[in-house]
Parts: C-alpha cells; sequence; structure tokens
C-alpha cells in the first residue's frame, strides 16, 4: 500500500461552499510546507508531532498535524490515518476541530487543523479536579450537541473522553481525535479492510479502558450508543473527579464495565446521577439519548439540562471555571461562626504556630527527629516544620496522607497505612494556600489546586505554616 491522498481540501470559503454541497464548482487550493511558518510543538501522538504555524498568505494560525509516511507503513496505520482524514473532512461544525487542507510532500503528510488554543479539557480537570454543575452542565451540553450532530451524520467516535475535547480560544470545545471514529457505511460500500463482514472490527478493542462500552467488550460491536456511554461516564468524572469504573489493570476494569459496577461518591448531585444512570445502561438500546429512546430530544430535555438554551451555546459566554466542593455534613459551607472575631495574641498564637530557629535548635531538632520521627526517612533530611494527617481530594474522592512541610521548602505527602511516599507539591513563587473554612484549604500551584481537608479542623495552621514559609523564601526576593 502507498501512502497518498489528492491535495483537495478547500480554503474557507471554499469549505463554506462546499458545506452547501456545490463542491464540483470550486477548484480546490494546493498548499505546501512552504505557505506556513512552523512555530513551536504544540503536542506529539504516537504517530505524529503537531505544530503550532501561521499561514502566510492570511496570518491565521493553525494546528499542523505532520506524519512521517515511513513511521505509518511501519505500524501499518494507514487505515487509521486515512479514516481520521475521511472524517474530517466530512465535519464542518463549531464543535469540531476543523481540517482546512491537506498535503504532503515525499515523507509527510500534512493535516492542517483549527489551532485549539486552549489545549485540552483534561488538563482543566486535572487542575481543578472536577467542575461545578455549571460548568459541568456547559461542556455536557457541548458534548451532546456535537454528539447529536456527529450520529447525524452517521459517524461514531467511539474514543470520546476528556483528553479528545480540545478548548478554542473562547474555551469552547473543539472535539478532535477521529481515528476510531466509524462511518456508518451502506451495506454495499467497500468495507475498510480492518472490519468483517458484519462490520465489526477485528480487533480486540477501540477507544480507551476507562470509557470503553459494554458491547464493545461483550461482542465486538459498536453502536451510536456507545458514544453515549463515554458521555456518561464523562458526566461523572467532570462532576466527581475520576471515570465512574477504575482498575489498577485494564482486565479489572473492563470487569467492573460489564457487571456496571460502579459507586456514587458522597456528595454527588442527585439530578446528574439521574442523567449519568440513564446513559450507563448495559442495553445499548435503554440509553437516553440512542434512537431506540427516541434520540436527542428525551436526552436534551432531561432536568439536568433545565436552563440550556441549546440554540445559543455555540455563541455564549464560557463560565468561570470553579471546583465542584458541595458542603456535606463534616464540611459545612459556613463554619467562621465558631470563631471569635478580632485577632488577639491567644488567636494568633492559634493560628501561627511558625517560629525562626537558630542554627544549634535546627541541629537538635534534626537529630530528634531522625531518632523519633518515623516519617524521617521521607523527608531528604529536612527539618518537619509541622506534618498531621490531611485528606487530599480529588473531586468527590479523598486521601488520607500524612503531609510533612519542610524546610527546604517542601510538601511532602506519605501514605501513612503502607509508608509510602506518594508526592510533593511542588514549590515555586507562585504556590498559595488558601483557606476555605475550618477543614478544608487549598493550595494553589500554576499547574494544579490541591484540595486538602484537615479531619482535625486546623486548615488555618497549615495554611499561616505554609504562607510562613513561603514568604521566608520569596517574600523579601520580590
Ligand atoms: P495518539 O495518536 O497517540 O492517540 P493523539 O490523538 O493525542 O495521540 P494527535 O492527534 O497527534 O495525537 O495530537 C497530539 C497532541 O497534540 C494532543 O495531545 C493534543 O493536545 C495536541 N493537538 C492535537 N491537535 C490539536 C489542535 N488542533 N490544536 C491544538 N492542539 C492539538
Amino acid at each position: 500500500m502507498s501512502l497518498s491522498w489528492p491535495n483537495r481540501r478547500p480554503s474557507d470559503s471554499e469549505a463554506a461552499a462546499m458545506s452547501t454541497n456545490n463542491s464540483a464548482a470550486k477548484k480546490p487550493i494546493k498548499k505546501t510546507p512552504e505557505d506556513f511558518i512552523f512555530g513551536k510543538v504544540i503536542g506529539e501522538g504516537s504517530y505524529s508531532t503537531v505544530y503550532l504555524a501561521k499561514e502566510l498568505s492570511s496570518g491565521k494560525e493553525f494546528a499542523i498535524k505532520v506524519l512521517e509516511k515511513k513511521h505509518i507503513m511501519r505500524e501499518r496505520k494507514g487505515d487509521y490515518v486515512m479514516r481520521e482524514k475521511e472524517v474530517l473532512m466530512k465535519l464542518n461544525h463549531p464543535f469540531f476541530i476543523r481540517l482546512y487542507y491537506t498535503f504532503q510532500d515525499e515523507d509527510r503528510l500534512y493535516f492542517v487543523l483549527s489551532y485549539a488554543k486552549r489545549g485540552e479539557l483534561l488538563d482543566y480537570l486535572n487542575k481543578l479536579s472536577s467542575f461545578d454543575e455549571h460548568c459541568s452542565r456547559f461542556y455536557i451540553a457541548e458534548m451532546v450537541l456535537a454528539l447529536q450532530y456527529l450520529h447525524d451524520l452517521g459517524i461514531i467516535h467511539r474514543d470520546l473522553k476528556p483528553e479528545n475535547v480540545l478548548l478554542n480560544d473562547d474555551m469552547h470545545i473543539l472535539i478532535t481525535d477521529f481515528g476510531s471514529a466509524k462511518i456508518m457505511r451502506p451495506e454495499k460500500e467497500e468495507r475498510p479492510k480492518s472490519e468483517d463482514s458484519h462490520g465489526r472490527r477485528r480487533n480486540s478493542f477501540v477507544g480507551t479502558a476507562q470509557y470503553v462500552s459494554p458491547e464493545m467488550l461483550t461482542n465486538k460491536k459498536t453502536c451510536y450508543s456507545s458514544d453515549l456511554w463515554a458521555l456518561g461516564c464523562i458526566v461523572y468524572q467532570l462532576m466527581s473527579g475520576l471515570p465512574p469504573f477504575r482498575g489498577g489493570h485494564e482486565y479489572q476494569i473492563f470487569q467492573k464495565i460489564t457487571n456496571l459496577e460502579y459507586e456514587f461518591p458522597d456528595g454527588f448531585d442527585k439530578v446528574t446521577r439521574d442523567l449519568v444512570e440513564n446513559l450507563l445502561k448495559l442495553d445499548p438500546e435503554k440509553r437516553l439519548g440512542c434512537p431506540e429512546m427516541g434520540g436527542y430530544g428525551p436526552l436534551k430535555g432531561h432536568p439536568f439540562f433545565k436552563n440550556v438554551n441549546w440554540d445559543s451555546l455555540p455563541d455564549e459566554t464560557a463560565p468561570d471555571l470553579l471546583p465542584y466542593l458541595p458542603a456535606t455534613s463534616s464540611n459545612p459551607e459556613n463554619i467562621w461562626s465558631s470563631y471569635r472575631p478580632g485577632l488577639d495574641d491567644k488567636r494568633i498564637g492559634e493560628i501561627i504556630t511558625h517560629t525562626v530557629i537558630t542554627e544549634e535548635e535546627r541541629r537538635l531538632r534534626l537529630e530528634k527527629q531522625a531518632r523519633e520521627n518515623e516519617y524521617h526517612r521521607f523527608v531528604e533530611n529536612n527539618l518537619i516544620l509541622k506534618q498531621g494527617l490531611v485528606d487530599k481530594r480529588k473531586g468527590l474522592f479523598a486521601r488520607r496522607r500524612m503531609f510533612l512541610l519542610t524546610e527546604g521548602p517542601h510538601l511532602y505527602y506519605v501514605d501513612p497505612v503502607n509508608k509510602v511516599l506518594k508526592g510533593q507539591i511542588p514549590w515555586s513563587r507562585d504556590l498559595k494556600p488558601e483557606a476555605k473554612n475550618f477543614r478544608i484549604f487549598f493550595v494553589h500551584t500554576p499547574n494544579r489546586t490541591y484540595y486538602l481537608e484537615d479531619p482535625k479542623s486546623h486548615s488555618q495552621e497549615w495554611v499561616a505554616e505554609i504562607e510562613a514559609l513561603w514568604h521566608e523564601h520569596y517574600g523579601l526576593k520580590k
């Protein structure tokens, strides 16, 4: 097989013309790599490198995906690349990455794509752990509209996940990655080599373990409804911080999926739960939004989407991204009432325990720490200034860790049961602690906000200690 294709993706105006069905009337424009200035690399896939590039004639920015022909041939990914191109060429919708041109030279294939300036939705999710209801609703509603459009075209995505949801400059979604997509073909049309006579793929599974549908696992069949299953997993993840089916190995995850084995964490909103339960149905014909259940009307009518204006969604201003931190009995919203007003010496003493230490004192304390503190071995011989058990939250999930604030500065956290160092919160000038209430405090870093919960309700002490250390290291150097 040789890898080449006609240089035929139209310019913007031609694309518009194509969408109104008169593509034959216009002559396609030939582009070459010389028509673009290639800037930085913005991403790497298994078979491609994606560059930020500027078109010389228009000054517009694009993402150009470059694929080495030899590599594609060697890895036998020709079908995958061709399918991605075929699907991209059919798409013309604000919620999808758009393919503007394709061209090639002797060694490479080039896809000129819309540039998703804000990157992946997954990065934002990782930073915040979970989204509040308003944000989740906005992004899920956009995905629903996108899937409706895709399914109307007869295309199944088959690998929908937060990583494949990119964001444009205005923080609206741009769905990408169509290498695993399936175009539902009329009976007589030629099948891709990887599919059998029933339109099933010969591969064991397509997609990503956490989001793969049970029908894909049990009978290797996909249908439109498989994307709705993935959507259900994403709704759960946006609101809770983790996908519903988790495990150490793919096999464990697959077992949980086929047994519909998942739970809702404490604090999961009831209406959202109902939506998830209606999407995560083992029988694909019972999922809300599938053709057998009446299509997208009933899905869009679910109470979760109350007040969503479907027609204006692409033009709406995207909401500020905020984490989902519902009040629970152990985490009440308003706890300030339990403190007396004012900042007298006693209160300062309660809050701040940090003091300046002399060299001699440090030496003695370190010696004592090495002798007596079982956590000394995790802190690289740094003096521990504060330690305590803290629940490290990811969305609605939490893991208890021994937090060790040390000179350096460092903030180590250790699994207290297995006595294993799990990580460190990276320090920099941009690190900022913040108390939400007397149990919960945040540590903001450039790439992630850590949600921490002090079961002993001394979150302010942690914040004060971290702040004091920050001032010691960064405060004077400003
Ligand atoms: P794989 O091929 O291994 O499944 P992938 O699908 O993520 O990986 P690519 O589509 O080549 O591979 O994308 C590589 C990276 O480049 C992605 O992680 C994505 O963040 C980034 N990227 C891809 N397309 C764009 C785009 N249009 N705008 C901005 N970034 C993009």
